[in-house]
This record gives C-alpha cells, structure tokens and sequence, in this order.
C-alpha cells in the first residue's frame, strides 16, 4: 500500500522534522503550510533530494475550506491519504487569563482545536473501511502543557491541547474497528520559533534547568515518537500518548 502522510504545519520546527523523517521511512509526504512558503519548499526540497516525493499545500488549518481543498489536492497528486500528522499549532503572547481578549481566544481554539477537528474528519473519510477506505494512523501533536497548565504564560493554550487530548481519546475508540488508529504525543520545551510567538525566543534556555534531564529536546526526537506512532509497530496501540518531555 502507498503511505501517503499529510503533515500540517510541516514547513518548520517539529511538523518540519516529522515530514523529513517520514519520508526517510517511505511516506508521499504533503507539507502543509500557512504563510511560510519558502520554508514549505526547503523542506520539499530536502526530502526531493534524498530521492523521496513531498508537495507542499498552503492552507489554514482553521479554515473549512482550506482543509477540504488540502485533502482534495492530496488525493489527486499524492494518492488517498493513509497517515495524518495534526501538527499545526500556535500559541499567542505570554499573559494571564484575565487579560485574554476573546479575539485571542478564538484564534487560540480556532487554530490548534478546529483546524485539528477538521483535518481529522476529512482524513477518516478517506481511511475509515466504514467508507471504502483501508484503514490509517493519526497522530495528534498535543502538549505536555495539557497537564501542566502553563500558568502565567498561556492557560488558553493549554486548554487547546487538552481539548486535542480528548478528541485523541474519542475519536480513536469511534474509529477502531474501522482500521484507524488515533494517538498523540505531548512534547514540551522543544526548541522550535513558536516560543517567540510567545514573547520569550529563548523560553527552552530559561526553563530547561528545572526538567529533570536539564535539557531542551529537538524537534527531531518528537518526529521519532510520531513516526513510532504512525507505524506498523504501533499495530495495537491507539488512544494513547507518549510525552516527550524529558521527563517532566
Ligand atoms: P513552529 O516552529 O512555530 O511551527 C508551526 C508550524 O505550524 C509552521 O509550519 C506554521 O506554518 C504552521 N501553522 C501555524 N498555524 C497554522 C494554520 N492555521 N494552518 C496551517 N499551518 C499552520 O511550532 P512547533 O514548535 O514546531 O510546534 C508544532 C506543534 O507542536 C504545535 O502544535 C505545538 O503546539 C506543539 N508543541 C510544541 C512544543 C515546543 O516546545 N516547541 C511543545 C509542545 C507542543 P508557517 O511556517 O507557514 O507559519
């Protein structure tokens, strides 16, 4: 069977590493993007020269539309979709939750809950058995912030990636009989741009002193966990989660 793998936010950090590693592995890769094109097409290119095959698809995972004309474009370049990484997450300025505008709030819940709701439904269309498909592996990309609850830097965050835990744990039992397996991992203080999204570029270098490996990770040691996940070796594995956390 083809593997074809839809990486959502595959143009940088651990979406960036996931779509590299995946197609070392084998995977038709689409490297889904927002804005970054140029990254989109490094990452492309990267995988291009390694001799493996990846497109990149600009599209905003918050928005219907885009969604349906990502999995409308995979399917006709790529093939029918059998593995999707719900990457793609953002997370706004440091500050308490008495200072969050609903504005931040919707665009907070709307990127990282619905754009991942989303990709989820129209990857089932095309896996489900129940739907004429053969079956899939999702990973959702959810946060060690899920348990932790990043107090004083981004509650609604948090709360986004608890929500994607439990469409992990719902949405894998709704599909098991129908040859998908659905899991999640929860990275934390990956050295990536999104910290800067946050106010804090060097947030990894300040908090790392206080996990119990007292180190940052790379966005490549989340990629193994994910390609785990998505495999063969995960055969009787779903509804479950790894944090790659360093123990934290
Ligand atoms: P990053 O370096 O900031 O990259 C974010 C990626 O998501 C980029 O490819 C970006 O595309 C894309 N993206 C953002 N909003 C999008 C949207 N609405 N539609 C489509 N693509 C969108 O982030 P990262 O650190 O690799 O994070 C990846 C995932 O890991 C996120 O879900 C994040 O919450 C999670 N995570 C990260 C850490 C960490 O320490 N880094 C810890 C826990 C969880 P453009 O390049 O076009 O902007």
């Amino acid at each position: 069977m083809n593997k074809v793998l839809i990486v959502t936010g595959g143009s940088r950090g651990i979406g960036a590493a996931t779509a590299q590693l995946a197609a070392q592995r084998g995977y038709a890769v689409c490297v889904n993007y927002l804005r970054h094109q140029e990254a989109a097409s490094r990452v492309v290119e990267s995988i291009e020269q390694l001799g493996g095959r990846a497109i990149a698809v600009a599209a905003d995972v918050a928005s219907e539309n885009d969604v349906i004309q990502l999995f409308n474009q995979v399917d006709g370049q790529l093939g029918r979709v059998t593995a999707l990484v719900n990457n793609a997450g953002i997370l706004e300025s440091q500050m308490r939750l008495e200072s969050m505008s609903a504005a931040r709030l919707n665009r907070v819940f709307a990127a990282n809950v619905i754009g991942s709701f989303l990709c989820a439904r129209e990857a089932v269309k095309r896996m489900s058995t129940l739907h004429g498909g053969d079956g899939g592996a999702i990973v959702n990309v959810s946060s060690g912030a899920s348990r932790l609850g990043s107090p004083g830097e981004y509650v609604d965050y948090a709360a986004s990636k608890g929500a994607i835990d439990t469409l992990t744990i719902g949405l894998a039992k709704e599909v098991a009989s129908e040859g998908i397996r659905v899991n999640a991992v929860r990275p934390a203080f990956i050295y990536t741009d999104i910290h800067a999204s946050g106010g804090e570029p060097n947030r990894v270098e300040r908090v790392k002193a206080f996990t119990p490996m007292k180190r940052g990770g790379e966005a490549i040691e989340v990629a193994r966990a994910i390609l785990w996940l998505l495999s063969d070796e995960a055969s009787y594995t779903t509804g479950s989660f790894i944090d790659v956390t360093g123990g934290a």
